[in-house]
């Protein structure tokens, strides 16, 4: 089910109210001059983003810059130029502050993992390369009810990603959790019982990126939504093989069987060491 049409914002739900619902503290609103007006409170009904830095971070975005590609669907975001790009134009101007305080709430989400919600305007867009264009206005607003996250952020250019749906994580066999959330034994498939280094692992499955390094193939997806390899070490930890990312490749399922047992097994190993540039033992 992916769509853009149904993510159209329709509804003119106030920024206080979808934030409520978040369970973001919006207890300040009512620091104001006139309290019965808290929920246009100027302090912050204008922001673009906001940050409750254990739990969540809210990201309010435009709908027509929403980007569709196969199942996904993801904005790209460049604040930091945006900022500079308004500056340009006119210093002081309070838009330049929430360019700023997206790009750190990006930079927190990415940081810490946190998830993000999106609220998703409807309305008409401020062209700022024009000069003297009206402001941006908002019509309507809906709270996506589907989590985001960072897919990449770019410190220096600023430039970002975000996607809707939860980030997948990679899985190997020692780390793949069943359906009723056991880890698997110490021992899974070969009987070894070396011990093996997680970061190498966890760094093997993100160089993968989802696929087997012997094939390019992706693995196969979990119950979790994860992606799954298994992390093989190319000169066996038996052959004093060393625990390091050199020496761990992330393979399908076949292909790592077919490692161990296969016909294939030496083509194999040496394919792997050739591409991870290893010296073949002597
Ligand atoms: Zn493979
Ligand atoms: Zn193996």
């Amino acid at each position: 089910m992916a769509n853009l049409d149904d993510l159209k914002p329709t509804e003119t739900a106030t920024v206080y109210d979808l934030l409520t619902q978040v369970g973001v503290d919006v207890s300040d609103w009512r620091n104001m001059k006139r309290p019965e007006q808290y929920k246009s409170n100027p302090k912050y009904c204008s922001n673009w983003s906001f940050v409750e830095p254990e739990n969540v971070v809210v990201l309010c975005i435009w709908y027509d810059d929403l980007r569709l590609s196969g199942h996904k669907i993801y904005q790209n975001l460049n604040m930091k130029q945006l900022a500079s790009q308004l500056s340009d134009v006119k210093k002081g101007n309070p838009q330049i502050r929430r360019a700023n305080e997206f790009q750190r709430a990006l930079k927190i989400a990415s940081e810490r993992n946190l998830p993000i919600r999106a609220i998703i305007l409807g309305g008409t867009t401020q062209d700022i390369a024009k000069k003297g264009t009206k402001p941006s206005s908002v019509d309507f607003r809906r709270l996506d009810p589907v989590i985001w996250h960072v897919e990449s952020l770019d410190a220096k250019s600023g430039a970002a990603t975000i996607v809707r749906g939860e980030k997948r994580k990679f899985v190997d066999q020692y780390s793949v959790e069943s359906p009723e959330g056991r880890l698997p034994k110490k021992k899974p498939l070969s009987g070894e019982a070396y011990e093996r280094s997680q970061k190498i692992r966890g760094e093997a499955l993100s160089r993968a990126n989802g696929n087997c390094e012997y094939c390019g193939e992706p693995g196969f997806e979990t119950h979790k939504g994860d992606f799954y390899l298994e992390t093989h070490h190319i000169q066996p930890l038996s052959e004093d093989g060393p625990d390091e990312l050199e020496n761990v490749a992330a393979l399908c399922v076949v292909h790592h069987r077919q490692a161990h047992v296969g016909k294939d097994r030496v083509e194999i190993r040496a394919a792997l060491e050739k591409k991870f540039s290893r010296n073949r033992p002597l």
